[in-house]
């Protein structure tokens, strides 16, 4: 016990103890992610398709699936110096208040500006657009997370920043626009008449209030159609999984220095960015044969593409103008029921992650959405951070993973992913604080109307 009290509240690096390197985990996995194929051939797409809609550095890193480590570029080190190394926090009051002999970690990434981890690659994407000499990039944004990172990258190296905002919450979030407007961005609601595609959905559904497929597929042809200008996304490629390992190594080198071992990782799950950033150096040395963990992905029950979903190649995007991805998903046609207030409300997940799942390296967990923000509460009340609802998937189920272990005694460690802030989800909070929040669990009917949309050809039976 008297060594256990060494261990302070929060574990910072230092400076020199940040890493260099992001590490890519595809290089160490026998079975690689799947690649992109482009939907007309079917082929996979190769970089000269790709350097239409991404940067050239950035094809580059998501077509290669052998290097291990990327030098981080100094422009960008010098920004993550702004608001990292993120804190990882021993849940001292946590433990005492579930009384559980579990030891808790968790890394915060809800310590800057935008609220989550999505600045970690928001800043390295702005950065090869610019080191390519482009004028801008084009991007969309659902919940705001995404947008509001972005804009503060571009903000910082001056780049100009095209935000197509999901409609609905564009009215329903305004202060979320009006953070990215102040970082300089220009944010559209979409569906909009700044493009074809949106002037066609505008056309044919008079009224809608948007979504996320409809904004990518603007979002691209905005990138497409303007010269100097590239599209860039905030989680499910490879590249975005690459940036974000930061969160993982950071994490692992300030356990290393306490020499704490974690035996189990536990990360909430949309497109799988921060749990595929969070796992990656551990599930490295899994792979390797070094070391053992068990890695824990939570989704919410309303949008279950692990643990529901099929394994197949998919469109990204509801406008079907994205490449196919191999990966668990429910269907680009899904859209969670309207009560859905918890996040990671994407219909598919990252081809790496999908490849780890299926090959048994990871487990996948849904939870309610009442059980979720009844956890994120219990949460805020012992350890002061108001989480994000997509971070208290997280928290829910490794507060469910102590609880256990109060029940058999053990003591295990377990460290999860705090991804960022709650402040823009007050509505959701409010709803719960009401009473008014329900949980839906789609049925296996609800969910066949998606698979249907799921593009058929040889080899992609579902
Ligand atoms: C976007 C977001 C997520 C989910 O995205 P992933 O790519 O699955 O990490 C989780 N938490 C927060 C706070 C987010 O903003």
């Amino acid at each position: 016990m008297s060594e256990e009290k060494k261990i302070p509240y929060k574990i910072y690096l230092e400076e020199n103890e940040m890493p260099t390197s992001w590490y890519n985990v595809r290089a160490d996995m026998k079975n690689k992610p799947a690649p992109l194929l482009n939907p007309g051939t079917l082929q996979p797409l190769t970089f000269e398709e790709m350097r239409g809609i991404f940067c050239d550095e950035l094809c580059k890193q998501e077509l290669d699936d052998t290097t291990a480590y990327f030098e981080i570029p100094d422009e960008i080190k010098k920004f993550y110096k702004m608001y990292r190394p993120s804190p990882l926090v021993r849940a001292y009051c946590l433990e005492e208040k579930l009384q559980t002999p579990a030891k808790i970690y968790y890394k915060f990434e809800g310590n800057n500006t935008s609220g989550s981890h999505k600045l970690n690659s928001a800043i390295a994407q702005a950065y090869y657009a610019k080191a390519q000499g482009l004028k801008g990039v084009t991007t969309e944004t659902g919940a705001g997370q995404w947008g509001t990172a972005l804009s503060m990258a571009c903000a910082y190296l001056g780049l100009d920043c095209q935000v197509y905002m999901v409609k609905c919450s564009y009215e329903q979030k305004p202060f979320r626009r009006e953070v990215m407007r102040t970082y300089g961005a220009n944010v559209t609601p979409s569906p909009s008449n700044t493009t074809q595609v949106g002037r066609k959905i505008l056309e044919e559904f008079p009224g809608t209030t948007g979504s996320l497929g409809c904004a990518i597929s603007e979002a691209v042809e905005a990138a497409t159609s303007q010269e100097g200008y590239r599209y860039v996304l905030g989680s499910v490629l490879n590249q975005v999984l690459l940036h974000q390992s930061v969160i993982g190594l950071e994490a692992k080198a300030a356990m290393d220095k306490y020499g704490i071992k974690p035996d189990m990782i536990i990360g909430c799950a949309g497109g799988g960015s921060n749990l595929g950033g969070l796992i990656s150096p551990f599930m490295g040395e899994k792979l390797r044969g070094e070391a053992d963990y068990e890695f824990i992905a939570v989704e919410p029950a309303s949008c279950p593409s692990f643990t529901r979903g099929k394994f197949a190649y998919d469109f990204c995007d509801t406008g079907k103008v994205c490449p196919l991805a191999k990966m668990y998903t429910l269907g680009s046609g899904f859209i969670p029921a309207p009560n859905h207030a918890g996040g990671l409300r994407y219909h598919g997940m990252s081809s790496t992650l999908s490849q780890l799942y299926h090959d048994g390296y990871m487990k996948a967990v849904s939870v309610e959405q009442t059980s979720v923000f009844k956890a994120a509460e219990e949460f805020a009340r012992v350890e002061g951070i108001l989480p994000a609802p997509e971070s208290s998937h997280a928290i829910k189920v490794a507060m469910d993973e102590a609880l256990k272990c109060k029940e058999t005694g053990e003591e295990k460690t377990i460290l999860f992913g705090l991804t960022g802030t709650g402040y823009f989800d007050m509505v959701a909070y409010e709803r719960f604080n009401n009473g008014e929040m329900q949980d839906y669990i789609p049925s296996d009917e609800d969910l066949a109307k998606g698979f249907a949309g799921i593009p058929k050809f040889p080899g992609n039976e579902v």
